[in-house]
């Protein structure tokens, strides 16, 4: 299958600042295969599909490094909007026990098409929440994010620590330390691709510091050297946290991690907003990898991430949406501004331009994640690839500069997208499903949302 995307009004692909004009893209199977002048591709596009770009700015695709898609079912409940992290963990906690396999699937149907509407074309989703031990959830998820065709990273999460072992969830949704490894182990095998163009592969991905135990950190990081597999766990999201790793093992959540064999470069870590200047150096040596949440960070109140402090250390950073419990959206190109405005609010107006922070979504996120074959629009990198149209009432005024207008203007749906080769979005409706499907997705969503609040 050949895809000849011609014409791109501006075309940006995503390696240096530079946005060119009248940019044509052939894509072969999964890959760019010529990128020049409508003249220099067409030759090769004869029995190609044509897609007219002459109104599109044209980008790679960005990349999310951290979600809990369940948690799109509980978006907004109203006995936590105005919680503190580790109160509206444990207000949640008992309501998302109730959620089945099926709103597995749902849910990660949902946030797929949300993310992708968004401008996203890989996402990474840390599914720690095991409601009863119905580890199948892992394969509905799968099945889900195939059908919606996304890019997927699954961090097989888990909990192994209830509030009887000093933990905070209940006994419900944690899991035997045996079964988590054993379970992960046949996922893995079974799902992973780690070859090039990979649309699905598992990350290890333990919870948190205070939902499991230090010996299943050591033995998940043991297992994914091993396999050659990423890990993630969330670090140093609030001051909560930090007490509690002082008070349980007596070190900050960085050295708790240095401890336990984690602080390397094939690990990253969601939030990072409570580092010391010198945690930042050492993690920029490490390159230990930051899923950065702004808008979560302030949804919680947890604090503000020294990103740019990461940046000139060296430390590998990513634009993640977090969990649509602490968002409540899960929409990239809003958190990409987000991170540049939150950065300003800590530092000066100069700290991060628009063009960094797009960067950050797009090669920073494929640089945590362990690709280089994402993220930049270059012959031989998969054709995950996004379009916007730069006519809406938003952009009016906003011409002189199109790219840094995404962000300051803040567009936030994608005209055009495409993952793996396939065109996914085109003039603005998903190609795989219909109005109909989507609303009553929507509608279904919404039921059982109610259902899980209410306790039905
Ligand atoms: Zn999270």
């Amino acid at each position: 299958m050949k895809t000849f995307i011609k014409n791109a009004k501006y075309f940006w692909a995503g390696k240096d600042t530079e946005v060119a004009e009248n940019v044509s893209l052939l894509v072969e199977g999964s890959k760019i295969t010529h990128i020049g002048t409508e003249a220099q591709v067409a030759p090769y596009a004869a029995d190609a599909k044509n897609i007219d770009a002459s109104e599109l700015l044209i980008m790679p695709g960005m990349v999310n490094t951290h979600h809990h898609y369940y948690q799109t079912l509980t978006r907004n409940f109203p006995n936590v909007q105005n919680a503190k992290l580790f109160d509206w963990l444990q207000n949640l906690y008992p309501l998302w026990a109730r959620l089945t396999p099926d709103d597995f699937y749902l849910s990660t149907t949902i946030a797929s098409l949300e993310l992708l509407q968004s401008g996203c074309t890989t996402s990474l989703d840390h599914s720690y929440m095991v409601p009863n031990g119905q580890s199948e959830i892992y394969f509905k998820q799968v099945e889900a994010s195939k059908k919606a065709g996304i890019r997927f990273h699954l961090c097989r999460g888990s909990m192994s620590r209830s509030k009887k072992d000093g933990g905070l969830p209940p006994d419900c949704v944690v899991q035997n330390e045996d079964t988590i490894m054993d379970e992960t182990d046949k996922l893995v095998k079974k799902v992973h691709e780690g070859r090039h163009g990979g649309m699905t592969r598992i990350v290890i991905a333990p919870c948190s510091p205070f939902s499991v135990t230090p010996e299943l950190m050591i033995e998940a990081k043991k297992y994914a050297n091993k396999m050659s597999l990423k890990t993630h766990t969330h670090l140093a999201e609030t001051k909560d946290e930090e007490e509690f790793t002082l008070r349980d093992f007596g070190v900050r959540p960085f050295k708790l991690m240095e401890k336990l064999g984690w602080m390397d470069e094939n690990s990253f870590y969601a939030h990072c907003v409570h580092m010391s200047p010198e945690e930042v150096v050492e993690m920029g040596r490490v390159k230990g990898g930051v899923a950065h949440c702004p808008s979560s960070n302030m949804r919680l109140a947890s604090g503000i991430a020294p990103i740019t402090e990461m940046l000139k250390a060296g430390v590998p950073v990513s634009i993640a949406v977090d969990g649509s419990a602490s968002n409540d959206c899960s929409n990239m190109m809003l958190e990409v501004r987000n991170c540049m405005l939150l950065q300003r609010v800590l530092k000066t107006a100069d700290c991060i331009s628009a063009r960094d922070a797009l960067k950050v979504a797009t090669k920073g996120g494929a640089d945590v994640l362990g690709r280089n074959d994402i993220a930049s629009l270059e012959v031989g990198y998969e054709a995950d690839i996004i379009g916007f149209k730069l006519d809406s009432l938003r952009q009016a005024g906003s011409s002189t500069d199109p790219l840094a207008a995404l962000v300051f203007c803040a567009v936030n749906e994608v005209d055009f997208s495409m993952v793996h080769g396939e065109t996914l979005i085109q003039n603005a409706k998903f190609t795989r499903f219909s109005d109909e499907e989507l609303k009553e997705l929507i509608i279904k969503q919404n039921e059982r949302s109610r259902q899980v609040y209410s306790g039905t």
